[in-house]
């Protein structure tokens, strides 16, 4: 089976059969993992180890803090302005797709005024991210916030945008799929459920020298410096979804570490543009120089056909394909977890159907 869904995501099988194996019997202490406290010497040098593997694969310099949360994503959303931006601030938001929208609409619950700095728009090769020069900063934004990769539309800003406001980037579906020059940004959060874990978990990384003073409001769990000085352990942490999110980053390193990863993510991604752009029955509206490497929207040339697609597709194995209930159509999420050959399924699969009923 490949699971293509958008997350909660596939994870590294091998990770999966390493959890499965300590899952009675964690680290030869007897019980589950789930079982032990966050402050056994044993659990505090694994969750230790799990942020040292990240910073490692990262290159997080040392004048950032890793922060293991909760809340998923959408947590971050009010995080941010709250523990960055005082509440009679501007800040600068690039409106891209659904997710930007979204946290947008819950910044502007914390500080007095989001200015939404640029947007998509139509171009001759299709649907493609405004250019900076034609963003409209603001003189003294406290931060500009943008997501590089938005899932359900399959859109992403390659370049990190040349601004003078710290950047905070809502990495939820593509952390960790490519190298990244940490020090270009003020924050990166990024849910966990496609490159680190289970849902409900969440990593922000943070200069340090943003940590100020967070606004008067915000609550505890959610406030970064009550949590970098409590090494993430303010409140109980979801210690299980820490433990699979750091053998995922073990992972990650035998593999190769993100050189390798994104080199495959990109070849992946590379496979099914080539093939959609080739064939008159599937197509991709995205401008190939925005295309995303994790998540790939397709529509077929009649969406009468996407349900015996999608039924198809189940019975050769390939799950979640159904395009998110705001855009309609395909997408293939081939996160990190997600083999060449799961891909090279699906092709196969599109070609076959095709075939028979295109
Ligand atoms: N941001 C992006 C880019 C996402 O893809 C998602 C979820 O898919 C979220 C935020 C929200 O994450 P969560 O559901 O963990 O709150």
């Amino acid at each position: 089976l490949f699971n293509f869904s958008a997350g909660p995501a596939m994870l590294p099988v091998d990770v999966l059969k390493q959890a499965q194996e300590e899952l009675l019997n964690w680290n030869g202490q007897g019980v589950s993992v789930m079982e032990i406290s966050h402050r056994d010497p044993a659990y505090v040098h694994m969750a230790r180890e799990a942020e040292q593997d990240l910073r490692d694969l990262l290159n997080v310099p040392d004048d950032y803090e890793v922060l293991f949360l909760q809340g998923g994503g959408r947590g971050q959303f009010s995080a941010v302005p709250q523990n960055i931006a005082s509440p009679d601030a501007t800040v600068d938001y690039l409106d891209t797709g659904i997710w930007s929208g979204f946290a947008i609409r819950e910044a502007e619950k914390f500080v007095s005024r989001v200015n939404v700095a640029g947007q998509v728009q139509e171009g001759a090769k299709g649907k493609e991210i405004q250019s900076p020069k034609d963003w409209k900063l603001s003189e003294n934004a406290a931060y500009f916030h943008y997501c590089p990769n938005e899932t359900v539309d399959g859109i992403a800003l390659h370049e990190i945008p040349d601004v003078k406001a710290p950047i905070v980037a809502d990495m939820s579906s593509n952390i960790l799929s490519e190298p990244l020059d940490v020090s270009k940004f003020g924050v990166i959060y990024a849910g966990a459920q496609k490159n680190i874990g289970p849902s409900g978990f969440a990593i922000a990384i943070v200069k340090k020298s943003l940590l100020g003073e967070p606004q008067k409001q915000v609550s505890s769990i959610m406030d970064y410096q009550l949590q970098a000085k409590d090494g993430s352990m303010y409140n109980t942490p979801n210690t299980f979804a820490w433990y699979l999110a750091g053998l995922v980053f073990k992972w990650l390193k035998a593999q190769g570490g993100l050189t390798s990863m994104g080199e495959r993510n990109r070849h992946k991604a590379q496979l099914i543009y080539d093939f959609v752009d080739k064939s008159d029955f599937y197509s991709n509206k995205i401008n190939p120089a925005y295309r995303s490497i994790m998540n790939v929207p397709f529509q077929l040339a009649d969406d009468k056909l996407d349900e015996a697609f999608l039924k198809g597709a189940k019975e050769e194995g390939l799950l979640g394909l159904k395009g998110h209930r705001f855009v309609g159509g395909m997408r293939a999420s081939i996160y990190n977890a997600m083999p060449v050959e799961g891909v090279e399924a699906l092709l196969s699969y599109m070609a076959d159907f095709e075939r028979k009923l295109g």
